[in-house]
């Protein structure tokens, strides 16, 4: 390099820096504390883009999240102050002013039983801050090295759901499903180790509290030269959710312990699975399975109560999307106004309840319910006009001729 070079930028010679470095037609050059000013003017813009980021209040979070899931009231609400101060705090860590206090993160855990709105709350919510959304089966995880997937291929789906923009995909949230079947097995059991239970919770406390992870960018493991990248998940928000059966007998069992003096009459016990749930502690979820440090990187315990009949029913009827109206587009697309009396909407409550897969059971009962008509009514010319009654639901084998109302 010539022996004169200043740089570009400030104007210091090559003895008053350490380093100069040379454009490639050596025409130009700039020295390291430039190099350094660039990258805080490029970070600070890069901040300020995440800054736009506009924050609804809980309650219009609250407002959102009521058109979309039908009851769940006390999980709504905590989750639309948790998921606001989720932001809040990113918002307040990327404000680059000095002797700030940093904030931690507080990553949610949803209780209750299987199609009760867990993952909807949770989608929900990305949809209404327009953040990336992931969601994945904790059962699929495994240790890394062994048969499985390792915890990062969370973070994959996410940057994939993030079309690979890293920095929207800090800002994500994700979604781990049957959190509670990785509970550790049980001391006696276990001989072998438990790479698909406490290994995999082992595995997951880095990303839940805040790492540089290496990501793969696509899930396809076979292919060990894919290129990895750096993603930061201290932003990012971890949602666990679980049935966890079980846990409302060891929580009773505390609760017992903890009342001394008092003796539970088990007649008066409600058998309600998730009665308990609003009382559940760490020491519970220690004794259900999940390890002390995980449990520390939870928080914020949610739990979501079982649906009821009248709740299948508005299910069905009101959120934005609902089925009922779903069905009716269906057939209005072939011409046909097809609708439901109270009855069949009821029957259809009922029997969806007896699968025992919450408001899931209402899709494959519509769909058993419709098949027949779905597979007459377009071959028809005339204009029709149908209303759906109970005999119809109980019976969905049945003609139209028998049992709809045609007009
Ligand atoms: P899980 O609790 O097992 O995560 P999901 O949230 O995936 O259940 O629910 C399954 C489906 O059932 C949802 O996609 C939605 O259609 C319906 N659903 C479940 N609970 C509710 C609810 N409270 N309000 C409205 N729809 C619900």
């Amino acid at each position: 390099m010539n022996s004169d070079a200043i740089c570009s930028f400030c104007g210091k010679s090559q003895k008053e820096v350490k380093r100069l470095i040379s454009s490639p037609d050596t025409l130009s050059f700039i020295c390291e504390n430039c190099v350094d000013i660039c990258k805080e003017i490029i970070k600070e813009q890069e901040t300020k883009k995440m800054q736009k980021f506009v924050l609804p209040t809980p309650k219009e979070l609250k407002e959102k999240l009521d058109e979309y899931i039908v009851g769940q009231e006390s999980a709504k609400k905590t989750m639309a102050v948790a998921v606001y101060n989720h932001y809040k705090r990113l918002n307040y860590n990327l404000n680059t002013t000095q002797d700030k206090v940093e904030l931690d993160k507080s990553n949610i855990l949803l209780i209750g039983p299987t199609g009760v709105g867990k993952t909807l709350i949770a989608k929900t919510l990305a949809k209404i801050l327009k953040v990336p959304f992931a969601c994945v089966d904790a059962t699929t995880l495994t240790e890394a090295g062994y048969v499985g997937d390792d915890v990062e291929s969370v973070l994959t789906r996410l940057l994939i759901n993030a079309e690979y923009d890293v920095k929207k995909a800090e800002m994500g949230i994700v979604y781990i499903d049957e959190i509670d079947k990785i509970a550790k097995k049980s001391e006696s059991r276990n001989l072998t180790r438990d790479v698909s239970g406490e290994g995999v919770q082992q595995a997951l406390l880095k990303i839940l509290e805040g790492t540089k992870a290496n990501v793969m960018e696509t899930t396809n493991r076979k292919n060990p030269h894919q290129e990895t990248v750096e993603l930061d998940t201290t932003n990012v928000l971890f949602i666990c959710g679980g049935a966890f059966v079980g846990l409302n007998n060891i929580a009773e069992n505390h609760k017992t312990e903890k009342n001394l003096g008092f003796i539970s009459n088990s007649k008066n016990r409600k058998s309600k699975v998730y009665d308990l749930a609003h009382n559940i502690g760490p020491d519970d979820l220690i004794e259900f399975g999940l390890i002390p440090e995980f449990v520390g990187r939870l928080p914020i315990v949610v739990t979501l109560d079982e649906l009821d009949e009248n709740a299948m029913i508005s299910i069905l009827t009101k959120p934005k999307n609902n089925l009922v109206l779903q069905y009716k587009t269906i057939f209005k697309i072939d011409g046909i106004d097809i609708d439901f009396d109270d009855d069949a909407l009821h029957e259809i409550a009922k029997k969806a309840l007896n699968l025992k897969i919450g408001a899931r059971g209402l899709r494959t009962i519509m769909e058993e319910s419709m098949l027949n008509l779905m597979f007459e009514s377009p071959s028809k010319k005339e204009k029709q006009k149908i209303v759906i009654n109970s005999k119809h639901i109980q019976n969905p084998k049945t003609t139209k001729k028998e049992i709809a109302i045609v007009s």
